[in-house]
């Protein structure tokens, strides 16, 4: 399976809520290359959904139930789409590409993380790329004097030792370990800026390696006091958490940046590899499902965060939903420091229009920005029963949406499922004069 994929350019600008995935590849056909990859994605999708299924019929719980049917209706095959002659209008080009029409937006979708990804190396590049190093003064805590020096591009790995709980409760002890790390004086010292990603791997033990990834505007500093600091930091959290710390340390990796390419993939990978969610026991797969908000797993913080900041100056003030993980609002807590550090939503997308009954007898208010109710709760007043109801009529209506809108973006470009039966087109325009005979404008939102 190959990943060489590229975020496209200005798609991000359109209120899309699934970003096409544009792909290189010189041995094979494009085509064949995204039917590959749209076909893995949806394979993975439909086990993993499988999996809650399962676990929450067992469970008798309704909400883990909903997640999968949400999870399954993204992932289904005839949810994707290919799509070529897109005109990219910065560089005149055409391209190819591939989607899906509905997005769950939930963790422990593929598609949907695969999408979060390229979202993030995208924001990642452009941070990266306008952040100028300097030569500057900094307190050094080895000769405890202030010194000039060059900063550099920086890769550093935190990890925790190895403690027997829980996904949510090894990343909750990560993440205050995290937070008490950024505030030290000793990281403000030495860090210009920071992005931030964290993952986890399942080990043979069944185990979690947490740990975090920093792409960083660092001086120089020694392996040694990163770790003696971390360290301190973990010792602390796994106090907080009520579990001994044994270990003799806490594990650090530093290393200089010498592929930025790379290092920002490594940033900007997903929460984990899909084949994980298969060796979580279920009843921690529902945990999973139960978690409304997430604590942010990519951030961006210091120069780094300033300099996105000034880019998105103009554009914060125009977007509308765009991603919710680009929004620039300051986390209060953290002042100045940091990118947005609020936590996101899991599993709510544009994709929900807001469909109610009432909406549905008014199309035209489903495009407005209107309060949306959380598909839990619909599933905790109504029952699952008729939140399914809702939710079929809900993708069935999305899916339309979403392809009109993709037509009326990309004149140029031809579309169809992923086995090459084109759209019908007839039936798109049919549905369009009915939405317009309603006064609906479908690009605005
Ligand atoms: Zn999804």
């Amino acid at each position: 399976m190959t990943t060489n994929y590229k975020p496209v350019k200005k798609l991000i600008d359109l209120d899309l809520n699934s970003e096409l995935e544009a792909f290189d590849s010189a041995a094979r056909s494009k085509r064949d290359e995204a039917i590959d990859v749209a076909d893995y994605r949806s394979e993975r999708g439909k086990v993993v959904a499988t999996l809650v299924a399962a676990a929450a019929t067992a469970a008798n719980d309704e909400t883990s139930f909903g997640y999968a049917e949400r999870m399954l209706g993204c992932a289904r095959r005839q949810n994707f789409y290919y799509g070529k002659d897109f005109l990219d209008s910065a560089t005149g080009e055409l391209f190819e590409g591939f989607g899906n029409l509905f997005g769950c937006g939930l963790k422990l979708c593929q598609s949907c993380t695969a999408r979060a990804a390229a979202r993030n190396r995208k924001i990642a590049r452009q941070a990266v790329q306008a952040t100028k190093l300097l030569r500057r003064e900094h307190f050094c805590h080895e000769s405890g004097k202030w010194v000039i020096e060059e900063e550099r591009l920086r890769f550093v790995t935190l990890t925790i030792p190895k403690i027997d709980a829980s996904l949510i409760i090894t990343f909750a002890i990560l993440r205050r370990a995290f937070d008490l790390f950024r505030k030290l004086k000793f990281t403000k010292d030495y860090f210009g800026g920071l992005i931030k990603s964290g993952e986890f791997t399942v080990r043979e033990d069944r185990t979690y390696h947490a740990h975090i990834h920093l792409l960083a505007i660092s001086f120089f500093v020694p392996e040694d006091l990163i770790k003696w600091h971390w360290t301190n930091c973990v010792e602390k959290a796994f106090n907080e958490f009520g579990i001994e710390f044994k270990a003799k340390q806490a594990n650090v990796n530093l290393k200089l940046v010498d592929s930025l390419e790379r290092a920002i993939k490594e940033i900007c990978k997903y929460m984990t590899k899909s084949e994980s969610w298969e060796k979580i026991p279920p009843d921690q797969l529902l945990e999973i499902t139960r978690i409304k908000r997430w604590d942010r797993l990519f951030e961006v913080t210091g120069r780094f965060r300033q300099t996105l900041k000034l880019l998105n100056a103009e554009k914060e003030r125009s977007s509308s939903d765009l991603g919710q993980e680009v929004s620039l609002t300051e986390g209060k807590k953290h002042g100045e420091r940091y990118f947005n550090t609020e936590v996101i939503s899991d599993g709510e997308t544009f994709s929900d229009f807001g469909y109610s009954e009432e909406t549905a007898a008014k199309p035209h208010e489903i495009l407005k920005k209107m309060k949306r109710e959380n598909w839990r709760d619909i599933i905790e007043r109504d029952g699952l029963e008729k939140y399914l109801e809702i939710f079929y009529r809900q993708l069935e209506y999305g899916q339309k949406i979403r392809k009109l809108r993709l037509i009326l973006k990309f004149p140029t470009a031809t579309f169809s499922d992923l086995d090459g039966q084109p759209w019908d087109l007839a039936e798109i325009e049919q549905f369009a004069l009915q939405l317009a005979a309603r006064g609906v404008e479908v690009l605005k939102t």
